[in-house]
C-alpha cells in the first residue's frame, strides 16, 4: 500500500476517534481566542476542560462596608489538593483587624476566616493523606515556598519568600488572591490541611486552628511549664486558650484582665489567680511576679506597666497585634534584664501536634455559636471585649 494511503487511513482513524474533541477545542478557540496568547494557567485549564468551583461566601467589599453574601470561584481540585466543605469557622479578632485595614491595606473583596473545619468532598490524584469523607481543617496558612530556611524548619509561618495566608493573601504565584473560611467550601494543598480525630466536637475544635496554635506555639517554644509563673494578658479567644495550655503544661497561671466580671470564668478555665489591671492596688501587688506574660491584647495598652510585672529575666511575649505601635521605655527592659518577644501562629507540623495534644487531653475552645447573618453583632461585641470565648459560625446558615 502506498505510504500516502497509510497516512490517509491514520488521519481518518484519528479524526473519527477525536473529532468531537477537536470540535470542542475549535469552538473554545473561536470563543476564547488563540490559547497561546492567553495566560498559561487558563490555557492549561481550557485544554484539560477544568471547571472552577462556584463558592458561596460572606465578604467585605471594602473596609467601610459590612460583610454581605458574595459568590466567587475557587480553583478546581489539583493533583495535590484537597477540597473540603466547611462545617464551622471560628471568628478571630484578626478577621476584624483585617477587614478594617487596621494593619495594612487589605485585598478586597475579602472573605475572612482562618479557623476552618469540615469534611473532604474531593481529593486530587496524588493526594495520599486524605480521602473523601475524612475530617479536615485549615488554619491561617494555605501554602508557602517550601524551600527557604524557615520552611525547611517547619516554620512556614515565617516563610522568607512570603507564606500564603488563608485570606487577604496571595497564592504562591504571588498574584492570585486567597479567600477564607466564611464560605461553603475550600480547596487547599494537601500539605496545609490538618487531620482531626473522629468524635471531636468540631465546632469547639475550629478555634484551635488559630487561637489554639498561636498560644500553644510560644508556650512550647519558651518551654513554659512546672515552676513557672505565667500571666495571660487579656481573656478573649487567644487568652482563654493560653490559660488552658498553661494549666495543662503545669504552670502557675494568672489572668490579667480589664474585665472584673471574667474572674469566675478564668477560675473555671483553670487559672489560679486573677488580677484586675484597672485596679492600681491589684497591679501593685502583682509587680515582679511573673516569668512570662503572654500578651493577647488586641488594642493599645501600656507595655511599660505590664513589663513591671515581670521578674528578673522575665519574657513578655506579644501575640496580640494592636493597630498602633507601642511606646516602650528602655528602662522598662533593662531593670531586671527583661525581654520583649513575639510569636506568630505556628507551622503546620506544630499545628498538627497541638491538635493531637488537644484531642488526647480533651482540650477544646469555649464557644458561642452564631449564624453567619449575625457576624456584625459578633464583631461589635468582640470590639468591646465581650467574647466568651470564641464566636464560631455554623456554616450551615450560609
Ligand atoms: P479577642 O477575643 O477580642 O480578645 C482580646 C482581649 O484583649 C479582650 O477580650 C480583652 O480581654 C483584652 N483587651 C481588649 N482591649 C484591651 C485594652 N485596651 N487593654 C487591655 N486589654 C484589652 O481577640 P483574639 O481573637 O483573642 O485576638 C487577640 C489579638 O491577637 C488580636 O490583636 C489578634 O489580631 C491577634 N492575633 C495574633 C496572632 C498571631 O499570630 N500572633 C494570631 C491570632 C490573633 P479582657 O476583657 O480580659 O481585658
Ligand atoms: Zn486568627
Ligand atoms: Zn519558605
Amino acid at each position: 500500500m502506498p505510504a500516502v494511503n497509510i497516512l490517509s487511513l491514520c488521519v481518518t482513524f484519528l479524526f473519527q476517534r477525536c473529532s468531537w474533541l477537536i470540535f470542542i477545542k475549535i469552538s473554545l478557540y473561536i470563543c476564547y481566542g488563540d490559547p497561546l496568547q492567553t495566560h498559561k494557567s487558563s490555557f492549561t485549564n481550557y485544554l484539560t476542560f477544568t471547571t472552577m468551583i462556584e463558592t458561596k461566601a460572606y465578604a467585605a467589599q471594602d473596609e467601610n462596608t459590612p460583610l454581605a453574601p458574595w459568590t466567587f470561584e475557587r480553583r478546581e481540585v489539583g493533583a495535590h489538593d484537597v477540597q473540603f466543605d466547611i462545617l464551622y469557622c471560628g471568628v478571630c479578632h484578626s478577621d476584624l483587624h483585617q477587614i478594617k485595614n487596621d494593619w495594612f491595606p487589605g485585598i478586597f473583596p475579602m472573605v475572612p476566616g482562618h479557623e476552618i473545619v469540615g469534611r473532604v468532598v474531593k481529593v486530587g490524584e496524588h493526594v495520599k493523606g486524605f480521602k473523601v469523607g475524612d475530617l479536615a481543617a485549615t488554619g491561617c496558612l494555605v501554602d508557602s515556598c517550601r524551600v527557604c530556611e524557615n520552611c525547611k524548619r517547619d516554620l512556614e509561618q515565617y516563610c522568607l519568600n512570603g507564606s500564603s495566608q488563608t485570606y487577604n493573601g496571595l497564592e504562591q504565584d504571588h498574584k492570585t488572591p486567597t479567600y477564607g473560611g466564611y464560605s461553603n467550601t475550600i480547596v487547599v494543598n494537601e500539605d496545609f490541611v490538618l487531620h482531626l480525630k473522629e468524635g471531636v466536637d468540631l465546632a469547639a475544635v475550629a478555634p484551635l486552628l488559630c487561637a489554639g496554635i498561636t498560644t500553644y506555639s510560644p508556650l512550647r517554644h519558651w518551654k513554659v511549664g512546672k515552676g513557672h509563673k505565667l500571666a495571660v494578658l487579656g481573656l478573649g479567644g487567644l487568652g482563654h486558650m493560653a490559660v488552658k495550655f498553661g494549666v495543662a503544661f503545669g504552670a502557675d497561671v494568672t489572668v490579667l484582665s480589664t474585665s472584673p466580671k471574667k474572674e469566675e470564668d478564668a477560675k473555671k478555665l483553670g487559672a489560679h489567680h486573677f488580677v484586675v489591671t484597672t485596679d492600681p492596688e491589684q497591679v501593685k501587688a502583682a509587680k515582679n511576679s511573673f516569668d512570662f506574660i503572654l500578651d493577647t491584647v488586641s488594642a493599645e495598652h501600656d507595655f511599660n506597666m505590664y513589663l513591671s510585672l515581670l521578674r528578673t529575666d522575665g519574657v513578655h511575649i506579644c501575640v496580640g497585634v494592636p493597630p498602633k505601635p507601642a511606646e516602650i521605655a528602655a528602662f522598662s527592659l533593662l531593670g531586671g534584664r527583661k525581654s520583649l518577644a513575639g510569636s506568630g501562629i505556628g507551622g503546620i507540623k506544630e499545628t498538627q501536634e497541638m491538635l493531637d495534644f488537644c484531642a488526647e487531653n480533651n482540650i477544646v475552645s469555649d464557644i458561642e455559636m452564631i449564624d453567619i447573618k449575625d457576624i456584625q453583632t459578633a464583631y461589635d461585641r468582640m470590639e468591646k471585649g465581650d467574647v466568651r470565648y470564641r464566636f464560631v459560625i455554623d456554616m450551615a446558615t450560609l
